[in-house]
């Protein structure tokens, strides 16, 4: 099987700052990493391959400084990396970014599965993966936590929901969501290290990506950011008191209590 990974490369979330006055997120003083779960859809996809056989192409849309993280995809264990880079693709909402990503994924040929994280840390709208699937008019699951080969060219995906687990069977070509943290990402193989710094990151622009320029963007972008709001988090409160046991759970009970009338 082919097997595409979608990964997107975010700011660390502790070092973004929200531009109240443009509506938009201030990434430029934040140092980058690879999305959490894309780590976890990437080793579903190198175990996959391990297992059965095949080939894994990581794939992200970003601008050049992106393309070290790729050579990381490639030295844990990707076959093959692309970048789609181009200033027409800039200030995409979800609809053009998995519009794009999705033009490559065509342009790549004959692919069997698309694996991208559950959500962004980010943008954190987990639309990214399911509009793919609309794009390419491909099967799809959602919040993935296990995957494995069925009958016939399928592929049976574990679902995890909130009170419970389902598993689907997929025709091919799938577009998957992996969940956070449902599989150990293998640390970088440093024998593969020189073959990641020496390997091709093809990077395609917009004339070679060859998708409709007014979906790509801004300009295939409908979503407007109409307002911003700063919610300030609770901060915990914090009291250390010398009692005994049974006036603790009598001080904790009270606090209970007066939680509950101020909520009511
Ligand atoms: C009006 C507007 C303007 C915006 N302008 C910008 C801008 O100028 N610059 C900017 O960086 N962001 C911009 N954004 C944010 C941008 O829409 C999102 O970052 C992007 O669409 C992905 O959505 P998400 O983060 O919610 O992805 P989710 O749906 O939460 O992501 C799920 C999965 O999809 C895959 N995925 C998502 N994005 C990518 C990607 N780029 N490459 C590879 N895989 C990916 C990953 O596997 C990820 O785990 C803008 C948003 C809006 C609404």
């Amino acid at each position: 099987m082919h097997i595409v990974v979608c990964m997107k490369v975010v700011p660390r979330p502790e070092e973004v700052k929200v531009d109240l006055a443009t509506k938009m997120l201030d990434r430029a003083g934040a140092r980058s990493v690879i999305n959490s779960s894309d780590m976890n859809a990437l080793e579903t996809a190198l175990a996959f391959r391990d297992a059965h056989g095949g080939k894994v192409t990581v794939l992200s849309m970003g601008p050049p400084p992106f393309e070290p993280y790729l050579r990381v995809a490639l030295a844990v264990g990707a076959d093959e990396a692309i970048l789609l880079s181009d200033r027409a693709f800039g200030g995409a909402d979800t609809l053009a970014t998995s519009y794009t990503l999705a033009a490559g994924i065509r342009k790549i040929g004959k692919v069997d599965l698309v694996l991208c994280g559950e959500e962004s840390s980010d943008g954190g709208t987990s639309q990214v993966p399911p509009s793919i699937a609309e794009w390419l008019n491909a099967s799809q699951a959602t919040y993935v936590e296990r995957l494995v080969p069925g009958k016939h060219g399928t592929v049976h995906a574990t679902r995890v929901l909130e009170d419970g687990k389902e598993t689907v069977e997929l025709s091919v070509p799938a577009v998957i969501s992996v969940v956070v943290g449902s599989n150990e990402p293998r640390f970088l193989d440093y024998d593969r290290w020189a073959f990641a710094q020496s390997a091709k990151v093809q990077v395609w622009n917009e004339k070679e990506l060859c998708g409709d320029p007014q979906y790509l963007g801004l300009k295939g972008s409908p979503t407007a950011v109409a307002g911003l709001r700063e919610v300030k988090k609770a901060g915990r409160r914090r009291e250390t008191v010398t009692v005994t046991p049974d006036e603790a759970a009598s001080r904790i009970k009270a606090e209970i209590d007066r939680a509950k009338i101020a909520r009511s």
